[in-house]
């Protein structure tokens, strides 16, 4: 039975990479016999002009029918001066929350092609293959109270939550430890325990989840800055990293430069399994943004767009072998030399964003055409 592919490009880069994604799925149909029934729809700074709002609710209603959605990127300094209700993030921010994506899964592989292009010494990141996993739905972006508020003495105050429950951390710890179990066998667990509450409890609870359901996994604590301090040290000592929402936005971006480009990240989201039908919630996007330095130029690297479609291969349709295809078919092309901007290289070919999505096509190609 076809599946149901939800797609938001979103602004900026998000459309011009979304673009070739498209045209990677249209492929996997007509060459792998992937059925997909695609509705593309509005989101972020697209959506605010065309419907008034970062995201309405006909489209979340779409996005809970949908068996996955593929996410562009939002933003732009366009929509810098609106209401924070209605900025162009709160669109993805929603549907994080509605479909209750608490687990984001953040590879950060260094494909050999591009050692050389990491701000790290080539011997430290070659072969690098680290699964951060970071909690999305809570902590101090989501905790209440909030806001900013007017001080007696005219000054201003400004106030987020930083707040974990029970359930939460060990929701997302068991995706870590589950994810482990599939590869190196190894977890890392970073928060601030030392400073912080939220951090005891987040400690204590993953070493809960460790001792009753994954006893064989390997599990250690590390404090948040430590752990950023060891990723650019010696990134090739971890395996899965599970941490909080704020803490894995900065970890993820930080292994993110280990890997040469924010072009070439991908990222799931995923929800709780449902179990009658297997399946969870899930989210596919980028972990670039909308660039707008370089938006609507066809220079803008679709390769971590299109990774993360591999990714819902995996994770959501069920398609591991097509999955395996089309990461080996970007490995080609990457050692190839063909390189967007972001990843250029003395010796390498520059090509545009579009270019890209055709070297990956042929590479693809290849594999029917023997
Ligand atoms: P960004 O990721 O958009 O860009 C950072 C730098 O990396 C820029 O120089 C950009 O040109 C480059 N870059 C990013 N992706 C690239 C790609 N695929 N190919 C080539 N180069 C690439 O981050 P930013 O500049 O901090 O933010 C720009 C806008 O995007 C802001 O409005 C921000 O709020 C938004 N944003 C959205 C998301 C999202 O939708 N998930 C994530 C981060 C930032």
């Amino acid at each position: 039975m076809a599946q149901n592919i939800l797609v938001l490009p979103g602004d900026g880069i998000g459309q011009e990479v979304m673009t070739e994604v498209r045209r990677v799925v249209d492929w996997f149909g007509e060459n792998r016999g992937l059925e997909v029934n695609i509705s593309e729809d509005k989101v972020g700074g697209a959506a605010y002009e065309a419907y008034g709002a970062p995201i309405t609710d006909a489209i979340m209603d779409k996005a809970f029918a949908a068996d996955c959605v593929l996410f562009g990127a939002v933003g732009g300094p366009q929509y810098d001066m609106l209401d924070f209700s209605l900025r162009p993030e709160r669109g993805l921010l929603r549907l994080r929350k509605d479909l209750e994506l608490f687990a984001n899964l953040r590879p950060a592989i260094c494909f050999d092609a591009l050692a050389e292009a990491s701000s790290l010494k080539k011997e430290l990141v070659a072969g690098l293959d680290i699964m951060i996993v970071r909690e999305l739905t809570g902590g101090v972006y989501f905790g209440e109270p909030r806001g900013i508020s007017d001080l007696p003495d005219g000054q201003r105050r400004g106030i987020n939550t930083q707040v974990y429950d029970t359930e939460e951390i060990r929701r997302v710890a068991r995706v870590a430890f589950d994810l482990a179990g599939k590869r190196g066998n190894r977890v890392h667990s970073s928060e601030k325990n030392n400073v912080m509450e939220s951090g005891i409890l987040w400690k204590e609870e993953v070493q809960w989840v460790h001792d009753n359901e994954f006893p064989d996994v390997q599990l250690d604590h590390i404090l948040a800055d430590n752990c950023g301090m060891q990723l650019v040290r010696a990134p090739k000592q971890f395996d899965v990293i599970v941490t909080d929402n704020l803490f894995g936005d900065m970890l993820s971006d930080v292994a993110a430069m280990l890997t040469g480009s924010l072009g070439m990240l991908p990222s799931a989201s995923l929800g709780a399994r449902d179990e009658a039908t297997g399946k969870s919630h899930a989210l596919y996007e980028p972990v670039h943004g909308s660039a707008p330095d370089i938006a609507g130029q066809n220079k803008a690297n679709p390769l971590a767009c299109i990774l993360s479609f591999a990714m819902a291969l995996r994770y959501s349709l069920d398609r591991g072998g097509d999955a395996d295809l089309l990461e080996a078919a970007v490995d080609r092309v990457l050692g190839a030399g063909t390189r967007t901007g972001d990843i250029m290289s003395e010796g390498s070919t520059l090509v545009s964003c579009t270019s890209m999505g055709d070297a990956v096509l042929t590479e693809l190609n290849k594999t029917i055409s023997g």
